[in-house]
């Protein structure tokens, strides 16, 4: 069984990462789609939540599984039995950083492989954090998430309205 990990944090999941997912799910026997629960970055939505989004998105492709995962995604992989990292690449600037990501992980876990996949053509323009800071300030993203993942974000968004939080989620282009 030729296992795959694609570990994201999926604040939240859009159709990016959906392409990238499918995509892998057709080059490899199974592929665990793991939601990273604590990135180093301000999320919105819980561990639980992105993984719920996640599910939803993901869950019509039969050999796609699903978890949460914290610590090394190297270790994460390992424990799981995965030959190989999936990971998304867009415009020029992911370059630097997966590059870099890859080898630091080839160091760690020389057995395993990291494949990247090119970003589809419609899904360059496309992160979390665009996704974010549109749908806080009230913009459409359909074309950009699925519609339980809008419907998520409407929700999230009026809650914290209603909790006195700043729901104007203006984040830096980083993701
Ligand atoms: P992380 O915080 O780990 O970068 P993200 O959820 O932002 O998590 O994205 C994780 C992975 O998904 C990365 O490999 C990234 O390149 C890929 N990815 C993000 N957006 C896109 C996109 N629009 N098209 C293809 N891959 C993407």
């Amino acid at each position: 069984m030729r296992r795959a990990l694609y570990p994201a944090s999926f604040d939240p999941i859009h159709y990016g990462h959906i392409d990238i997912a499918m995509r892998a799910s057709r080059l490899f026997d199974e592929l665990i789609v793991a939601v990273y629960d604590r990135p180093n970055k301000r999320l919105l939505f819980s561990a639980e939540e992105r993984l719920k989004l996640v599910e939803e998105s993901l869950r019509h492709i039969p050999n796609i599984r699903f978890a949460i995962y914290s610590g090394l995604t190297v270790d994460y992989a390992q424990k799981v039995g995965a030959i190989a990292i999936i990971r998304g690449l867009r415009v020029f600037s992911d370059f630097e950083l997966e590059f870099r990501m890859a080898l630091a992980n080839r160091r760690l876990a020389p057995s395993l492989e990291i494949v990247n996949l090119i970003a589809g053509e419609a899904y360059v323009h496309l992160s979390s954090s665009t996704v974010r800071e549109i749908a806080s300030l009230g913009g459409e993203v359909s074309t950009m998430v699925p519609l339980h993942v809008q419907e998520a974000l409407r929700r999230k968004f009026s809650e914290l309205r209603q909790n006195g939080d700043n729901p104007v989620y203006m984040v830096s282009m980083t993701d």
